[in-house]
């Protein structure tokens, strides 16, 4: 059986970034930027004040001087003089400063007489003065590609007069449900049945990674159902099932779509929860096939389906982060399938921070996985752990997944 780390490079290997697309600034928070934005003016434009004062020679100002003021220049309405010796003029933060000027005698360090200034506090040249494009000059790289626009970069862009901004394509990814017991949230419930969980966390996850997720109705555990779905899932950049992803008798995903062109990569994984896990290309689009247990199918989505989505979207497919813990409360020896055990976080009296595994970890409690605030990452054949040692998590409290 693969491990986590062999199946993870063996999906992210034919998978290929998203073409760009431009969209207005107004829509490019948390895109992925295809191209390196380049300044297309330069910041500040000119040398402005930095403070309310009065723009000065700094060879004038020196303590106890007096000035004579020629004028006043808000922001955004330049002076259009040169300031000459012995001279002064009124301005405020953001006003350009004169010809002539090369510091800023703040307004606290004067007193005003009617047109003249005295100096109470010497300014040297330069004094409080932003020297043009000393934020950016206009053809400097302000965003490089492949990076998730933050809020701070979107005001950068704008600051640089991007009104447009190239981005990847948000990924497209289609999730079929499959089950006879399954019916999506509010349809109607067979005898037996239960409501398909996955369907709509799986599209969140897709979501909380920036992509577009479909989310198919769900296919019967019949060959033709699951063909006819997988038509669906044409153009998109990928398919992702959950269910019916091993090869019991009803676990059809591999052999009905067999005839379709499905060719697998492979469909096990030494791990918990989720050991079915298939992944392999349908007409061009790669499938990810997700068992069907909740727990199962959304830890393999975070390990799987998130830097999937990652490598899609252009950005590096780091996956989702990993840090450490102190354990809590001691945990027993792993076997041979990496093991991924729900807990919670709490920080210690020094403020280190504190897992507890859950001591159930069946993959059907979905309540237990929603609760959750961390994932123990346990290898294959861990030793036991006791309580104060460190283990690797990855935090669920902060990923909004
Ligand atoms: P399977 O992988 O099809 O063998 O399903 C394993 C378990 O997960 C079964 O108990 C299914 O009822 C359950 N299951 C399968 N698909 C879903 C789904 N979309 N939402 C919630 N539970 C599911
Ligand atoms: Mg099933």
């Amino acid at each position: 059986m693969l491990s986590v780390e062999e199946a993870r490079a063996r999906i992210l290997a034919p998978l290929r970034p998203t073409t760009p697309e431009v969209v207005a600034l107004a829509e490019a928070w948390q895109r992925v930027t295809a191209a390196p934005a380049v300044a297309r003016l330069t910041q500040p434009p000119a040398a402005l004040s930095a403070m309310d004062g009065y723009a000065v020679r700094g060879t004038d100002a020196k303590e106890g001087a007096r000035l004579r003021v020629v004028g006043a220049a808000p922001a955004g309405h330049p002076w259009r003089g040169t300031l000459g010796p012995g001279e002064a003029l009124r301005l405020f933060t953001g006003s350009v400063m004169p010809d002539g000027a090369d510091a800023v005698l703040i307004q606290e360090n004067a007193s005003a007489e009617g047109d003249t200034i005295t100096v109470n506090s010497a300014v040297a040249a330069g004094g409080h003065v932003r020297r043009r494009g000393q934020d950016f000059a206009e053809g400097e790289v302000v965003v490089p590609a492949d990076r998730r626009l933050t809020a701070r970069q979107v005001g950068l862009l704008a600051a640089a007069n991007h009104p447009w901004v190239v981005v990847h394509r948000r990924p497209r990814v289609a999730i079929l449900s499959t089950g006879d017991e399954l019916a999506l949230p509010g349809e109607p419930i067979g005898p037996g049945g239960i409501v398909s969980s996955n369907s709509h966390a799986l599209a969140a996850v897709v979501r909380a990674c920036g992509g577009d997720a479909v989310v198919l109705p769900v296919a019967k555990d019949d060959a033709a159902a699951l063909a006819g779905a997988a038509e669906a899932a044409r153009g998109m950049d990928l398919f992702v099932t959950s269910g019916g992803a091993s090869v019991g008798t009803h676990d059809l995903v591999q052999s009905a779509l067999a005839p379709a062109g499905l060719r697998v990569d492979f469909w096990k994984i030494a791990m918990r929860p989720g050991k079915p896990l298939l992944f392999g290309s349908l007409g061009g689009v790669p499938l990810l096939g997700l068992p069907g247990n909740p727990v199962s199918s959304l830890v393999c989505a975070l390990l799987f389906l998130w830097p999937a989505l990652e490598r899609l979207s252009g950005l590096p497919a780091t996956g989702a982060p990993v840090t450490r813990a102190t354990l809590a409360a001691p945990l027993r020896a792993n076997d041979a399938r990496a093991d991924h055990l729900r807990g919670t976080l709490d920080e210690a009296p020094d403020g280190t921070l504190r897992v507890t595994a859950f001591p159930r970890q069946d993959s059907a409690l979905l309540r237990l996985l929603a609760d959750a605030e961390a994932l123990i990452l346990r290898p294959p054949h861990a030793p036991a752990a006791s309580a104060g040692e460190d283990v690797k998590v990855i935090r669920l409290d902060r990923l909004g997944l």
